[in-house]
């Protein structure tokens, strides 16, 4: 019934900062898509006294109401699971990038000599249920351009930062104008060379591409600085018409986009949800990059991470269907000690190689490890080294 709604909006037509109104952000408005049994309304309302809910129109429409199984219903709708802290995956963290050790103020975080990372809102069209940034809170909008300034002060002093990657929260829902003047100010440090925009909007809430403003803007940016767009699909139903029209505005500006995907349980943790997903992305243009492990962050480990041994299997099986542009990706951990690429598995070991390391720990940017494969092992710290 509902479903029928959502699918006569035509969404390119609608204004998006307007329809940013219309989201689903409380459980009162959830009941009119989700059935509650026994006592879940009270545990939703725990759930998301902790971690909010916000779930655009758009994205509600490419639910299958019907299937309990929905990928995109466990990617938006709160879930009592998220009230188990850790549990049987092992223990869980808030902070399981180490962004807080990082953190230079102004919203910058410097974990690598050549890259900063300008966290510049907190906000999202949509609060996905497996955020790794889950505990990242914190700048209200009329603040970020002030403390933009200070960030870009920040990386002026720091010759070393060849790239910035502006992150967030999704900083494509930063009003234009204000995005605009945040952006000026990269154009004119010399020793950056580009700039990152990290954003789930091309998949969560596409009608932002269709403001001309912002694409004229980005196209101009582009030819003084090259521009990257990271986003994030995850799952073949994410990729529609219209996301993939909003792909082709940001190509039609000369505008790379790469995919960073995660793994979950119940949502891609299957041969065929990978190959799929690969493939949708290398037809419209989007390259696949990273596939990372899910993350043991509190209140999402639990349900959502595969461990290494499963995942490992399903991650190869699908590479051997893949061409060589689909399986470009890398499975990665993006850990606190640097970015490690899960290579692959001898017998019971894992295969390991770092893509990054810590500054004081510079030999361990190309290191191989080899870990003991556990049944139950999610993560790095889970496995024990061994020699070979
Ligand atoms: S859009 Fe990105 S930062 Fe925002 S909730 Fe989703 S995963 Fe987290």
């Amino acid at each position: 019934m509902h479903d029928e709604e959502l699918n006569d909006i035509d969404w390119k037509e609608l204004n998006w900062w307007n329809e940013l109104k219309n989201n689903i952000n409380s459980i009162d408005k959830l009941k009119k898509y989700m059935n509650f049994r026994g006592d879940e309304e009270e545990k939703l309302r725990e759930v998301v006294a902790n971690h909010p809910m916000n779930i655009p129109r758009y994205y509600l429409s490419l639910i299958d109401q019907d299937n309990p199984d929905d990928p995109i219903k466990k990617l938006a709708f709160p879930n009592k699971e998220e009230l188990t802290v850790s549990g049987s995956m092992g223990e869980t963290t808030q902070d399981p990038y180490g962004d807080d050790k990082h953190n230079k103020g102004n919203g910058i975080l410097h974990k690598y000599p050549y890259s900063a990372l300008i966290v510049a809102t907190d906000y999202c069209s949509m609060y996905c249920r497996h955020c790794f940034r889950k505990a990242i809170v914190g700048l209200p909008n009329d603040k970020t351009v002030e403390n933009f300034q200070n960030a870009l002060k920040y990386i002026k002093e720091h010759k070393e930062i060849t790239n910035v990657i502006i992150s967030g929260g999704d900083p494509m829902l930063i009003d234009t104008p204000k995005l605009k003047k945040m952006l000026n100010g990269l154009k004119e440090i010399k020793h950056v060379n580009y700039v990152r925009i990290g954003t789930r909007t091309p998949v969560v809430y596409p009608l932002r591409f269709f403001d001309d403003e912002l694409m004229d803007y980005l196209k101009e940016f582009n030819k003084v600085k090259t521009l990257y767009i990271p986003t994030h699909f995850n799952h073949i139903n994410e990729i529609t018409e219209i996301s993939k029209e909003a792909v082709l505005r940001i190509r039609e500006a000369g505008i790379t986009v790469n995919n960073q995907a995660v793994f979950l349980k119940g949502v891609n943790d299957s041969a065929e949800d990978i190959e799929e997903l690969m493939n949708g992305l290398t037809s419209i243009g989007v390259n696949p990059y990273y596939l990372y492990q899910c993350m043991p962050v509190s209140r999402v480990r639990n349900h959502f991470q595969v461990p290494l041994s499963e995942g490992i299997n399903i991650v190869d099986e699908a590479k051997t269907r893949l061409d060589g542009y689909a399986k470009r990706f890398k499975f990665i951990m993006g850990h606190d000690i640097g970015k490690i690429e899960i290579i692959g598995k001898v017998d019971d070991k894992l295969i390991l190689k770092h893509i990054h390391s810590r500054p004081e720990k510079p030999k361990d940017a190309s290191k191989i490890r080899v870990m003991e494969l556990t049944k139950n092992a999610g993560w790095l710290d889970d496995m024990k080294e061994v020699t070979i």
